[in-house]
């Protein structure tokens, strides 16, 4: 390469990397300079679309979506981990851990040491501290390659002291265009520091499905404008000839289902607040008692089994059956709830100021509404293929795989692939 187009590259890729307004926001981690594996590796892209359920797929028109499969695979549907929350799913997708070995057990939760974790505690969201296992993206840095996250739970955290080379803190008002133009600015880039690695994250369909419940006009509208995004990025990957060179998965980390006030419980009608620390409302209870009320608080919940028609389970920490994988890990509180779909609960207090969502998620893996899409395309798969389900610990072991990195240790099964690879 002459002095003069080693210079161009190098001023094409700032122009690349800051001639969009999007990208600005973006952080760069301290990247050390290693020399370009000249070994081809195909990149990887990642995109979850919150809240997708399996059968949203047949719902609407979705031509991007449509086209996706009809160059890839398809697994029948993909089985989320308990509890089916966001950062649970997603940060299990990208450790191949069930929640008791990340830690990620709910989008709320307690830590005697690091206090308080909620999805609008930024504090919280970027502390490393509160990361278990080993995410893909720092797999991935610590072996030498490259990463870049366009949003995903836990990246903007330094798990393990290492973060994507660049990510970007969370922000809902960047557009979805803005997010595909970063992803496709990335795979651009000319020096050693381009990533082969990335993610892309929408929220409006579980937004919607929380604001207007399942069956709604908005999620239709929320699935055909998702669907356009797809579009425009398989436009854009086909303009700079990366649609054929390039695995792209498309997935979610949980489905929904629409709830009703009848089927809304009230915790204070059953036991009193003032003797508990409710960790996490909704679909899963998690109660943490005050001192020493631990066996009156669940003998009182026991007892509302029946009354209630046994549309929940109560159980002590040391009895949540074992195929939950989420009973081993010290943010778990003493009782856990479990409702049945589409049953939830919340306070009379927060009824009478907020009412109840119109839909929402978290329930038992297991439950049909809860499954969402895994769908594949790229070198490395077959076309229109479909195969079994598969879980979201799997997904981990994949992507190493795909990317040559020696996975950390996880809790995922890697025979499931073999069917939809090459
Ligand atoms: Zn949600």
């Amino acid at each position: 390469m002459s002095k003069y187009s080693f210079l161009l590259t190098l001023l094409l890729s700032a122009y690349l990397f800051y001639g969009c307004s999007q990208t600005e926001s973006a952080q760069i981690s301290q990247v050390q300079e290693v020399t370009l594996n000249e070994t081809e590796r195909t990149p990887l892209l990642l995109i979850s679309i919150d809240g997708f359920r399996t059968d949203y797929l047949e719902r609407t028109d979705t031509p991007a979506l449509d086209y996706f499969l009809s160059k890839g695979v398809q697994a029948e549907y993909l089985k989320p981990i308990y509890p089916s929350n966001t950062f649970p799913n997603h940060y299990a997708l990208a450790t191949g851990l069930y929640a008791e070995n990340t830690g990620i057990i709910a989008n709320n939760m307690f830590d005697p040491e690091l206090g308080r974790f909620a999805l609008g505690n930024r504090d919280a969201v970027s502390d490393g501290r509160w990361y278990g296992g080993e995410p893909i993206w720092v797999t991935a840095e610590n072996q030498g390659v490259r990463t870049a996250t366009m949003f995903w739970p836990g990246s903007e955290a330094d798990v393990m002291g290492v973060r994507p080379t660049r990510w970007v803190q969370y922000d809902n008002s960047i557009t979805y265009p803005s997010r595909v133009d970063s992803v496709i600015t990335w795979l651009q880039v000319e020096d050693y520091t381009r990533p082969d690695f990335l993610t892309l994250y929408f929220s409006r369909v579980d937004s919607r499905g929380h604001g207007h419940g399942v069956e709604s006009d908005s999620v239709t509208a929320a699935i055909e404008y998702v669907d356009r995004q797809i579009g425009y990025l398989i436009d854009e990957l086909k303009r700079i000839d990366m649609w054929g060179n390039i695995n792209i998965f498309i997935t979610s980390d949980h489905g929904m289902a629409s709830l009703s006030e009848e089927k809304t419980i009230f915790l204070d009608d059953i036991i009193d607040l003032d003797h508990v620390f409710v960790r996490n409302w909704g679909t899963a209870g998690m109660i943490a008692p005050r001192d020493g009320r631990t066996e009156e608080v669940y003998n009182q919940l026991k007892a509302a089994e029946d009354e209630y028609g046994n549309v929940f389970r109560v159980y002590r920490k040391a009895d949540i059956p074992e195929r939950f994988r989420f009973k081993n890990h010290p943010r778990v509180p003493e009782i856990l709830i479990e409702f049945d779909v589409p049953y939830a609960m919340t306070s009379r207090s927060n009824f009478e100021r907020r009412g109840i969502l119109a839909g929402n998620h978290g329930w038992d893996p297991e439950s049909p509404e809860m499954h969402t899409i895994f769908f594949a395309k790229g070198p490395d798969f077959h076309e229109q293929l479909t195969f079994p389900y598969v879980n979201m610990v799997d997904i981990y072991e994949l992507m190493c795989h795909l990317l040559g990195l020696d996975p950390a240790e996880n809790d995922g099964n890697f025979d499931v692939w073999e069917r939809a690879l090459r």
